[in-house]
C-alpha cells in the first residue's frame, strides 16, 4: 500500500498527494516534514508538506487557504489519527490568529516555523 501525503501551494492554492520517502509503503501519520522535494505542476515552486489529514479548500476560498498557511508557517501539520483531545485546525484566517497564540503545546504542532514567501 502507498503511503501517501498532501502537499500544497499557497501561491495556486492547490494540493496534491506525493511521496515523502522513495519507499512509498513506509510512513507515519505524524510524519512533520517531507524528505523528497515536490514542485508545484502549475507554477513549479517548492510545495509544503502539510501531512496525511489534510483537506484542501476550494480554491476560490482564500480566506481559507490563508488560515492553512499562517498555521503550516506556525509548524502544525495535518496529521496524526485524528483522535486526541487537543482543539480542530481552524478554518478561518481570524480563528487561525487567536489558535496559534492559544495553543503554543498543541499536539499537531510537531514542526519548525517556516515562512512561504521564502520556502524554496
Ligand atoms: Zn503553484
Amino acid at each position: 500500500m502507498e503511503f501517501l501525503h498532501k502537499f500544497a501551494c499557497f501561491d495556486c492554492r492547490v494540493a496534491f498527494k506525493r511521496r515523502v520517502i522513495e519507499e512509498s509503503h513506509t510512513g507515519t501519520a505524524w510524519q512533520a516534514d517531507s524528505k523528497l522535494v515536490h514542485t508545484c505542476p502549475n507554477c513549479g515552486r517548492r510545495m509544503a508538506f502539510l501531512g496525511r489529514n489534510f483537506r484542501a479548500p476550494r480554491q476560490s476560498h482564500k480566506n481559507k487557504w490563508q488560515s492553512v498557511m499562517l498555521l503550516w508557517e506556525a509548524g502544525f501539520r495535518y496529521c496524526g489519527s485524528g483522535y486526541h483531545e487537543d482543539p480542530a485546525l481552524p478554518e478561518s484566517k481570524a480563528e487561525t490568529i487567536e489558535f496559534i497564540k492559544n495553543n503554543i503545546n498543541h499536539i499537531q504542532k510537531i514542526a519548525g516555523g517556516k515562512c512561504w514567501e521564502k520556502y524554496t
